[in-house]
């Protein structure tokens, strides 16, 4: 007793000290975190999938929930009025029937099996019907043009009716020293991106070799996430982020196909490793490809609320998180349909909700708050694309984004993380607050895997805004690491996008609530000052933040 009572004190002092640079943040109350979490992902809100009846649902609870708090609508303008929502038109695409694919070298031809050599997903430029006849095929290395490292992969080749072939991740992953941060992975080693730029270089197509330690994840992953239904955000000049056929190649079969073309793949890797690289056309070698796409438009909504500035309302500090999770899908081994998303990320939901219910009771920040609620994250980022490419609130003024994705619902850590690696000063204004809490910052393990493009800050990091997504420590106060990281990897294996992703009653939040005063303080400090945190000088988004130089004062 006496002794639990001496460690109480102690703690109660240390608590005391480390709270006074961090006074003036407000308190998180762990129960509201619960109750939310709970309902968000109660079975009520059948795994909240975009454009089902759960939206409604969604958005009724959210919405109510930031009117309780005394928040504006910051969505859609309808009569001179925002709503509280944005509509978000989605193009969703499916293949119908059965993929032909095959390429012909000089006279063999080798067929290619959906599924099995080749992962071709539902063509997203608004084709209805693809038939590529006999396509010449181009090797384009990493297919990087990135002029601020001085690379190009393209070096002026044409790829009018060619299909390019391109390596997964970017140029310096293997030997793991270059201009493309090393080990980590660039934008320019997502897959994303390689589309992006096949489209911008007018290609017919554009496969990605599959190898397993640049892509950081097997076949089956690749299979799975390709060759099912597609989404993207409606888009008016689709083609413009879309060749017809986009897909990718297992190793083998590409090894094979270099082979019979006469040319070596692993010589021709190293050289692709190189500046001096340039594309290969592979010689007699086409591809031909024939299959039909199911397309609709469909629409779901991100939902937006806001808090005036006082002085410059026209500056915007944006905190996000993505409402949606899988919906109903296949049942688990106990016959369970509904995937709740209880931690991904109803824990996010519910964090904007109290961030916003923090601001709308304390003092009114000089610039203005937005908390933006999007939805389609699961279906590749779609609903903070939507917004980045058609923004409510000028994105040239838009101070950063802080956004948060499956917050950990336990106790409090020692540490926090972000999604991936990236350079910026929103993320040294979070480290340094973050000490008045004593959290140190701990980097991503794995910057390899490119999590900093598979998160809802990123639409908004490659339009130039600075923008993180926030991760719970692991470095536990209870437990440690060995605590933190084993319930880490205890989620992930047996929860994670899994119906049993769900709300337990003791579950404390104690650490959420922390970590919110932390993000309220990066956020309130950034929405009372004139600063405009920017990328470090070597970040590939950089320069595109600095061409809107000219809009912030
Ligand atoms: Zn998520």
């Amino acid at each position: 007793m006496q002794f639990v009572k001496r460690v109480l004190v102690t703690s109660i002092l240390l608590a005391l000290s480390a709270a006074a640079g961090a006074a003036d943040a407000p308190k998180f109350d762990p129960q509201r975190l619960s109750d939310e979490v709970k309902t968000l992902s109660s079975d009520a809100f059948e795994g909240r999938g975009p454009a089902t009846p759960a939206e409604t649902k969604v958005i009724d609870y959210v919405v109510g929930q930031f009117k309780a708090a005394g928040l504006s609508p910051g969505g859609d303008m309808k009569d001179g009025k925002r709503e509280w929502t944005q509509a978000v038109p989605l193009y969703r695409a499916e293949i119908h029937g059965p993929v032909s694919a095959s390429f012909a070298i000089g006279k063999d031809a080798v067929p290619l099996t959906q599924g099995h050599e080749i992962a071709i997903r539902a063509a997203m430029d608004g084709s209805k019907s693809v038939a590529i006849d006999k396509a010449p095929l181009v090797f384009c290395g990493y297919g990087v043009k990135a002029p601020e490292r001085n690379w190009d992969d393209f070096k002026g080749v044409d790829l009018h009716g060619k299909i390019a072939i391109v390596l997964v991740n970017d140029p310096d992953f293997e030997t793991g020293k270059g201009d493309f941060g090393g080990k980590a992975m660039t934008y320019y080693g997502r897959w994303t991106y390689k589309y992006e730029e096949a489209a911008r270089q007018g290609a017919a197509g554009l496969l990605v070799v599959h190898e397993t330690d640049p892509a950081s994840y097997g076949w089956a992953t690749v299979k799975n996430s390709n060759t099912n239904t597609m989404f993207d955000i409606v888009r008016k000049k689709p083609t413009e982020s879309h060749a017809k056929l986009e897909g990718w190649i297992q190793r083998d079969a590409t090894v094979d196909l270099f082979k019979r073309s006469g040319l070596d793949f692993d010589a021709l890797k190293k050289q692709a490793q190189t500046r001096d690289f340039k594309p290969v056309v592979l010689k007699d070698a086409t591809m031909s490809a024939k299959y039909d796409v199911d397309a609709q438009v469909i629409t779901s909504h991100n939902i937006v609320a806001r808090i005036d500035g006082s002085q410059r309302p026209d500056e915007t500090v944006i905190y996000s998180a993505h409402w949606d999770h899988l919906g109903i899908g296949e049942p688990d081994a106990k016959g369970d349909r509904i995937y709740n998303g209880a931690v991904d990320n109803a824990t996010g939901t519910a964090a904007l909700i109290e961030m916003a219910r923090a601001y709308a009771a304390g003092p009114k920040p000089e610039r203005s708050v937005v908390f933006l609620n999007v939805t389609a994250e699961e279906k590749g980022l779609l609903g903070s694309e939507f917004y980045s490419a058609n923004p409510l609130y000028p994105l040239a003024t838009t101070v950063g984004v802080i956004n948060t994705d499956a917050l950990d619902p336990h106790g409090p850590a020692k540490d926090f993380s972000i999604s991936g690696s990236a350079k910026l000063e929103l993320l040294d204004a979070l480290i340094d607050t973050a000490k008045q809490w004593k959290m140190s910052f701990t980097p991503d393990p794995k910057p390899e895997a490119g999590h900093f493009f598979r998160s809802d800050h990123f639409p908004f990091a490659k339009r130039g805004v600075p923008a993180i997504s926030y991760g719970s420590g692991d470095d536990w106060e209870q437990g440690g690491k060995a605590a933190g990281q084993a319930e880490g990897e205890r989620y992930v294996k047996d929860n994670y996008h899994q119906p049993s992703d769900e709300w337990h009653a003791d579950w404390s939040f104690t650490g959420m609530a922390r970590d919110l005063q932390v993000l309220y303080k990066v956020g309130d400090d950034l929405a009372n000052s004139k600063r405009w945190p920017n990328w470090s000088q070597d970040s590939e988004f950089r320069a595109e933040r600095d061409k809107t130089a000219s809009a912030r004062h």
